[in-house]
């Protein structure tokens, strides 16, 4: 978690806490993988995810999801409420994949019912393990604000599994983080960019996202700049 006021130094951003209530966000050209045991630069990666979450964000913020964006600070920068974040992620999944593989004796590429919803503990130290309400509960996080969370998600996944589609990208699974603003409000924090989520193109099932990375399945700034162009429109 941030501490207020401190720069915090994350794996894959640095978070410059601003005098207003607000925080700098900028995005690194690190890529990690597997707990952090596969490590890696991509020069313009950091611009890459600062864009397209910035492109996500404003999505979300059209069809009335409150989130923390602001707007873009510089190149690989955003500018963000600054939120007093849970420290949770929670992933919603469309088609089984990653993970998921572990948990259900469903193949890879199959089409969910419908959407899963996990919770996980954000703790390095821990292996981010998967919990439940009665966890949250535990760590403090009442049964109230994880189903917020939880609507917010999900109201997430429909918006952008929809935008996706029209641009021939299935939106797999992906992660989203949450925090509380200064009126106690639950906020959409953090980034939506191929490190956090899975994109796969419609026709070919070819990867648009961090599993380039994990599994060198090729050019990752390739595949997050085909993402871009596909989103933008821009080369
Ligand atoms: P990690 O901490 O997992 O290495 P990052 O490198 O992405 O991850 O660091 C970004 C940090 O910023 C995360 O701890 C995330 O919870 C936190 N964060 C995201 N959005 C905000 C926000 N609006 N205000 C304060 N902290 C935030
Ligand atoms: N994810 C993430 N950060 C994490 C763990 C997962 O952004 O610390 C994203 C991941 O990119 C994928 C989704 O959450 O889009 C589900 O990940 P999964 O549980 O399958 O884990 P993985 O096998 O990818 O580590």
């Amino acid at each position: 978690m941030v501490k207020s006021m401190q720069v915090y130094e994350g794996k894959a951003k640095k978070v410059i806490p601003l005098d207003d209530g607000k925080v700098i966000m900028e995005f690194k050209d690190d890529a990690t993988a597997f707990d952090g045991k596969k490590k890696a630069q991509f020069k313009g990666k950091g611009w890459l995810n600062a864009q397209i979450s910035a492109v996500l964000f404003k999505v979300l913020e059209e069809k009335c999801v409150k989130t923390h964006f602001i707007g873009v600070a510089g190149d690989n920068r955003l500018i963000v409420e600054r939120l007093k974040m849970y420290p949770l992620e929670v992933v919603v999944r469309n088609v089984v994949a990653g993970s998921l593989k572990k948990r259900l004796p469903i193949e890879e590429g199959r089409e969910l019912p419908e959407p899963i919803v996990e919770l996980y503990y954000k703790d390095d130290s821990l292996g981010d393990p998967m919990i439940n309400h009665h966890h949250a509960k535990v760590l403090g996080i009442s049964e109230g604000e994880i189903k917020e969370m939880e609507r917010i998600a999900l109201k997430v996944n429909e918006i952008l599994k929809e935008y996706f589609a029209e641009r021939g990208i299935i939106l797999v699974d992906f992660k989203l983080e949450f925090g509380k603003n200064e009126r106690g409000e639950i906020i959409l924090g953090d980034e939506i960019s191929p490190d956090t989520c899975r994109f796969w193109d419609a026709k070919t099932k070819k990867s648009l996202d961090k599993d380039v990375f994990r599994f060198d399945k090729g050019d990752l700034i390739n595949a997050y700049e085909e993402l871009y162009h596909r989103l933008t429109g821009e080369a």
